[in-house]
Parts: C-alpha cells; structure tokens; sequence
C-alpha cells in the first residue's frame, strides 16, 4: 500500500510537498483512484475537491473514515495518509472476513487539510460544510500569487463549484478518521481522541523604511525586522504565562538582502489554547506586546486573523460506542492539532482513532510510527467498522 505512494512529492531530503492541486497532490489523488478501482469501489469528486470512494450504494447514513493526503511543507509519510491506507486495509480486513455491511461506507479524502499553499486549513471540509465563504476561498492565494481559483482550473476543476453541499454532508452518518498521534501523550498503540483545542492563524504585517544597511544610523533606522524580533519572544512568553502554544514557523522578508535594513517582514501566528478563552488572551497579549514594540520602532503593525477554528468536543454517544467496540480500555485524549473530523464535527457525529508515535515528532520527514501500532490501527478500525455498519 505505501510504496507506490512513498515516492509522491517527496524532496531530495525526505520531506513530502503535496499541497493542494499541486502535481504531487494530483499524484496522490490518481494513487486514491488506483487502490479504489483496484478493490472494485466506485469513486468521486465532490464540488470541492474532496475524494470519495463508495463500498456500497453511495446514500445517507454513510460510515465514513479517511483522512487527508496533503502534507505541510517538507512534512512526514504518515500525518493523513495513514488514515487513508489503514481505511483501505480495514475495508479489506472486513471482506476477508466475509461481512456485508448493511449501511454504505466510504473512504473519504479532504483536499488541502494542512492549509500549506493557500493558507487556511481543513479547506475541503469547510467548504464542504459551509464553514468557509467560497468567495473568500477563490480569492485565496499561494506563495507565488496563483488564486485557489486558478489552481483549480488549472487541475481542471470548477472553482464555481465549490460551497456548501449539502448533499455530500448529507450522505454522512458519522465520520471517523486514523491519524498518527503528533505528541508523546500516547503511550499504547491505539487511543481515542476526546476534543481538539481551539486554534487559529494570524497574519503579522511589520513595514519600515529599506535602506542601506552600511550609512543608515541606527537612529534613522526604521527596521521592521525588530518588531517582527519582539513577537517572537511575546509568542513564547505569553504562551508560557497562559498556559497556551504559540508559534512562528513562517516569515518572508522583504527585499532579504544581506546588506539591506528589510522594508517588510511577514510573518504567521499559529496560536492554540485549551479552552477559547486562554487562546483569545494569550492571542491579545501578544498583539499588543508587539505594537508597543511596533511604537518603539517606528514601524508599521497589521494584524489579521486567516483563520479561526473552535474548541471541539467530540461526540459523547459516538466515541462511547467505539470505546465499547475496543473494549472499553482504550485511552482517550485530546489533541492540540486540527483535523478535518474537528470541521465535520459541527455537522455530523465524528470520532478519531490515534495510532502512538514513538517520537512525538509530527510535521517533520522525521514522524514515524511503528508496523505493529500501524496493523493495530488498522484492526481497531476495522473492528469500529464492523460495529458501525451494523446497528
Ligand atoms: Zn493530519
């Protein structure tokens, strides 16, 4: 299942690149459409470019499971794909076994669930759900100015498509998605997420004047490179205060000369909290840690929020139901990462199954998981399955 797939995308040093409508990622779709044709499952692409692979009638009550294909930049074999291979080898598991489920169940692909090239995550699912205007999404560019629009277009699909479907989400019964745990905090091979922290993304724009990095005196300077320097110390220190996770893992620098004092730095806030109202603290404080630096600097602050997603309790009855079918020890744990299952959580009952990382390192060419953890994976939800499909 993996080696025809371990290739796509993948850089010189390890790290995939499969971002939305990329070729890697138009890669990764014909590998869904080869193990789906290959076990006789009808195949389709919904308005919004996600993927959908039927074993039985496609109709509502679906038990769905999946996950995504895309990756971050420079990311590891296993966030997203593991959730798709294992739905594969788990709806194998069950034919060997000899069941017919009474209710349909589809292998479920979500376009562009890191967010890496047009800046906003989980962007299948939202759209999907109405969670995201298709206007703003159209608009939305990459690093290199191509609109979400014209990479669509370009993929050959419809970006006048795309929007709320509720026919599609209407299909789903309930959602359940494998993923690699991304943090230490399980220590068996499979557990049960119980929510998702609140997150969200933020978008700091510092500006100043470029200038000679050799005749400017310090005291003409205006140099937004400093600004940007004090908001990343406030991300810390805030987030150590707080109790919350703030990080900055995405700057551009304008002109990025050796020799200039830059003109503009850009640079992203990815900010998660416990609970909603320690993520809009910490989020304030350091906004306004870095005007006050913006003030001393003489330089100029815009800060926009790119995305917002909401705390996410998964449902109750639903991951009760799956830890009967597990029997009842298995742990259960929050996650401070996003999932599509926390999108569809607001529309339909969802669960998540985590399959232990040994490391901890997720979003990395370093992530791994073990072959065992990753077959128990697949039993697990195979098992889930089984006990879905037949109420
Ligand atoms: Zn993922």
């Amino acid at each position: 299942m993996w080696r025809p797939l371990a290739e796509i995308g993948r850089a010189p040093g390890g790290g995939y690149a499969r971002h939305g409508w990329n070729d890697a990622e138009l890669a990764c779709r014909a590998w869904f459409a080869e193990r789906a044709a290959e076990r006789g499952l009808a195949t389709e692409t919904d308005r919004n470019g996600n993927l959908w692979a039927w074993w039985g009638e496609p109709g509502p009550g679906a038990v769905v499971t999946g996950s995504h294909l895309d990756s971050v930049p420079s990311g590891g074999a296993f966030d997203g794909p593991l959730g798709v291979v294992s739905a594969f080898l788990a709806i194998d598991q069950l034919r060997a076994e000899g069941i017919t489920p009474r209710r349909p169940v589809a292998v479920a692909v979500f376009c562009e669930e890191e967010g890496a090239r047009f800046g906003v995550a989980c962007l299948g699912s939202r759209l999907l759900t109405g969670a995201l205007d298709p206007a703003r999404a159209r608009a939305l560019t990459d690093p290199h100015g191509v609109t979400l629009a014209e990479a669509m277009r370009a993929a050959g699909a419809d970006p006048d498509a795309i929007g709320p479907d509720p026919e599609t989400a209407n299909r789903i019964g309930c959602y359940v998605e494998l993923h690699i745990e991304q943090g230490r905090a399980l220590t068996e091979p499979v557990g049960l997420a119980s929510a998702i922290w609140p997150h969200g993304r933020w978008k700091y724009d510092f500006s100043g004047s470029a200038d000679h990095a050799g005749t400017t005196r310090i005291a003409d300077r205006r140099d937004p490179m400093l600004t940007f320097a004090r908001m990343v110390i406030a991300a810390r220190a805030r987030a150590i205060e707080t109790g919350a996770l703030a990080t900055v893992g995405r700057v551009l620098c304008e002109p990025n000369g050796t020799n200039a004092i830059p003109a503009r730095i850009t640079a992203w806030l990815d900010a998660r909290a416990p609970d909603e109202a320690t993520l809009t603290a910490v989020t304030r404080a350091i906004e306004a840690d870095t005007a006050t630096a913006s003030r001393a600097h003489r330089t100029g602050l815009d800060v926009s929020a790119e995305s917002l997603s909401p705390a996410v309790d998964f449902d109750g009855p639903l991951r009760g139901r799956l830890s009967a079918i597990l029997g009842g020890s298995v742990p259960v744990l929050p996650t401070g990462a996003g999932h599509d299952a926390g999108v569809l959580a607001a529309v339909v009952p969802t669960a998540m199954l985590f399959v232990r990382n040994p490391t901890g390192v997720s979003h990395s060419p370093a992530e791994s998981a073990g072959d065992g953890d990753c077959a128990a994976g697949v039993r697990a939800l195979a098992r889930v399955l089984a006990g879905l499909v037949d109420p």
